[in-house]
């Protein structure tokens, strides 16, 4: 009987475990199902560069029916799983549960905010892991603009030109940079703005920003990020947000209308309820080739698990350059089980890292040596434009960035798109009353 691999997440684990055994897997060997819930894949190291405008949305994601030719697809989301039965249960979009059988089991579900217990921060706060938040806050920050270029209350112009990041990793520097980045360039549209004006904070509870990269590349990151007039608070931690008002433990409070919180991520909260071993951060106990300890047949990574690196004997840490490698170790341990060889165990060490800081300006790492500047933000953008899949994305990609290059930041807020049936409730208001 043909094998059933279900795949839950299409994300890099799930897209690139796809591929490869699309790639590897014989004529009625297997047939392959991935279960995720968009009908894309989101390559979420571009995010930034949506949130700042210079990438289109829709560019910086890989359409999944395009790509997994060979497999079957379902727009829905891991639910639960029976172990004995091997059944998965699955919400789709619309319409009732459904119950899916398999033989094996892939579980790469990823990641999503972690919020800590501040007063006030579920409720006011926004994430920076999803298209749509990344979308959204760059129709946000120029919603703000035109809020304060048009508002006569000096405190509302205040509190709309306060933007805080809480959280100084890679995620955090690289949306404040990119969005304060935007927001100065198209500043020269707004003549009743000034650049002094707008106060942006990047709040940190270590002493120091970016700790996957050298402290060396961190402080040049910091020199560059001071230079513009972000303001970096280190050794500081976000305490309360009451009705706009923000508390820091430096002592300092003040109003904002923009917090976003980007200190840190967990797995999906499905993961903890599928019955399976998670360790103290809530990530799948796996072995080094990916198996869910003392559940044979179900194999996870990325970040939802808890991937040993033998380099390090370490956990491998959240990144996309790993899921991706582990997701190809996976494929092939898939196809090496069902032909009843040994899978084997993942093996990569980090090729290094780049953080960018807004138009032409970057830092990172690579084979050993270390960038900034111009370099090392095309560096960058070379790796991910060829790195994306398929060559439709990769021109997309490319073309956004090139027409970008001459021109400034596009200024155009499409936030209300977020309210599409708005216009049309009011005209049915007023034929109501009318
Ligand atoms: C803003 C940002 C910038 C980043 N920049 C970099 C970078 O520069 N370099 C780098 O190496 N890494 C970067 N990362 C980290 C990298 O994106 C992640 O490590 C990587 O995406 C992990 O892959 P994954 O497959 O585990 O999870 P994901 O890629 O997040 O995929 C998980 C998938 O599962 C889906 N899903 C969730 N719940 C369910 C459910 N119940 N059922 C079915 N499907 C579900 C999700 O919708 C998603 O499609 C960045 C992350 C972010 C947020």
């Amino acid at each position: 009987m043909t094998t059933r691999i279900l795949i839950a997440g299409g994300g890099y684990v799930g897209l690139y475990t796809a591929l490869r055994l699309q790639r590897r897997l014989r004529r009625g060997e297997a047939e392959v199902t991935v279960v995720n819930p968009e009908n894309y894949m989101v390559y979420r190291p571009l995010l930034p560069e949506v949130a700042s405008g210079t990438l289109e949305p829709r560019h910086a994601v890989v359409p999944l029916r395009a790509v997994l030719r060979g497999s079957r697809f379902i727009a829905g989301r891991l639910t639960g799983i029976d172990t004995e039965r091997k059944v998965a249960s699955v919400a789709p979009t619309a319409g009732p549960w459904l119950e899916l059988d398999y033989d094996e089991l892939v579980i790469g579900l990823g990641a999503t905010s972690k919020l800590a217990p501040v007063p006030g921060l579920a409720e006011t706060g926004i994430g920076f892991n999803s298209l749509a938040e990344a979308a959204h806050l760059r129709d946000h920050v120029l919603r703000q603009l035109e809020i304060a270029s048009a508002t006569t209350d000096t405190e509302l112009r205040k509190r709309a030109l306060t933007f805080v990041f809480v959280g100084g990793g890679y995620t955090g520097v690289e949306a404040i940079a990119e969005l304060q980045d935007m927001a100065i360039d198209v500043l020269a549209g707004y003549p009743e703005l000034d650049a002094g004006e707008m106060r942006w904070v990047l709040v940190e509870a270590m002493d120091r920003i970016l700790t996957t990269v050298s402290r060396e590349l961190a402080d040049r990151a910091m020199t560059e990020l001071t230079g513009r007039g972000i303001d970096i608070r280190l050794g500081t931690q976000l305490e309360s947000v009451e009705e706009g008002e923000l508390r820091l433990s430096d002592g300092s409070k003040f109003f904002a209308d923009t917090l976003v919180w980007v200190a840190g991520t967990r797995p999906q909260t499905v993961v903890g309820e599928l019955g399976l071993p998670v360790d103290g951060r809530g990530r799948l106990v796996v072995d080094q080739a990916m198996r869910v300890e003392g559940h044979p047949g179900i194999w996870a990574a990325g970040d939802c698990a808890g991937v040993p690196d033998p380099e390090t004997g370490r956990v491998s840490p959240p990144t996309a350059q790993h899921a991706v490698r582990q997701a190809e170790q996976l494929g092939d341990n898939l196809v090496a089980t069902l032909r009843g060889e040994w899978p084997r165990p993942f093996r990569y060490r980090s090729r290094g890292e780049f953080v960018t800081l807004g138009k032409n300006k970057a830092v990172g790492e690579a084979f050993g040596r270390e960038f900034d500047g111009a370099l090392a933000w095309t560096l960058r953008r070379g790796y991910y434009a060829t790195q994306i899949p398929t060559w439709n994305r990769t021109i997309r990609v490319l073309g956004d960035w090139l027409v970008g290059m001459p021109f400034g930041h596009d200024v155009v807020n499409f936030g209300s798109r977020e309210e599409p049936r708005g216009a049309f409730e009011e005209a049915a208001g007023r034929s109501r009353v009318g």
